[in-house]
């Protein structure tokens, strides 16, 4: 495992990396006093086909992230026929057109940001008679360009949310590239002690071990699992 794991020398078998990844949560949950269990390892496949993602399954990995609905829609029926207990996340902004197609294949939603699209949820989960759990997910550096919610509107989005009976998991957050991230989990990880939401979901393959130090209970990692993304 040692030479595997070199830096700039990433193994290339799935399975390999999806092992040195869980010792790595393993020991930074030990570091900080928590349980490995209380850390979600989120597998995310964009743009990664079943050929790809078919070894991790293999290797035990359960929970998956995407973040197109009809990528989603494409690729994981299939995989889930054969192994029934796959946990799907939707990662990706949700338009509220696509509500609908969401609640139906996805478990957990982490990209809850705005009230039409919380409206919207509320009606599919009650047409399709399924409660999916979501994240909300927080513009944590205050970005224009960036999907999620702005900090001060949380808390009313939150009241929302309880009122029309979504449940809500806990905050998640993509915080600014190129700058420390630890600055913005801490953030985050303060804003849902302060509304009493346990659940967070920050973390990817540059930084989930900061994450999960900073509080992080889901992870998403992509890149580290899979190997870099075709460029689009
Ligand atoms: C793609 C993506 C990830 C995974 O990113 P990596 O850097 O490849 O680990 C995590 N979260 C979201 C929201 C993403 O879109």
């Amino acid at each position: 495992m040692t030479a595997a794991s070199l830096p700039n020398d990433p193994p290339h078998d799935a399975a390999t990396r999806l092992a040195a990844i869980r010792s790595a949560i393993t020991r930074i949950a030990s570091l900080s006093s928590r349980s490995a269990a209380d850390v979600t390892l989120i597998a995310v496949s964009k743009t990664h086909g079943a050929s790809e993602i078919a070894p991790l399954i293999a290797a035990g990995q359960r929970v998956f992230g995407e973040n197109r609905v009809q990528e989603a829609q494409d690729k994981w029926p299939a995989l889930r026929e054969a192994v029934p207990e796959i946990s799907l996340h939707l990662v990706g902004q949700l338009q509220s057109n696509k509500a609908a197609d969401a609640v139906a294949l996805f478990d957990v939603i982490h990209s809850l940001d705005r009230s039409s699209l919380l409206t919207a949820l509320a009606k599919a989960m009650d047409k399709v008679g399924r409660q999916v759990p979501c994240f909300v997910q927080v513009n944590i550096g205050a970005e224009t360009q960036k999907g999620g919610c702005p900090i001060g509107e949380v808390p009313s989005l939150l009241e929302q949310a309880r009122m029309i009976e979504v449940p809500i998991s806990g905050l998640m957050c993509v915080p600014p590239a190129d700058v420390e991230a630890a600055p913005y989990f801490a953030l985050l990880a303060k804003m849902a002690r302060e509304e009493g939401l346990t659940g967070l979901s920050m973390g990817m393959s540059g930084d989930y071990e900061t994450a999960i130090m900073l509080g992080a209970t889901h992870v998403r990692v992509g890149t580290a699992l899979f190997g870099d993304r075709p460029k689009a």
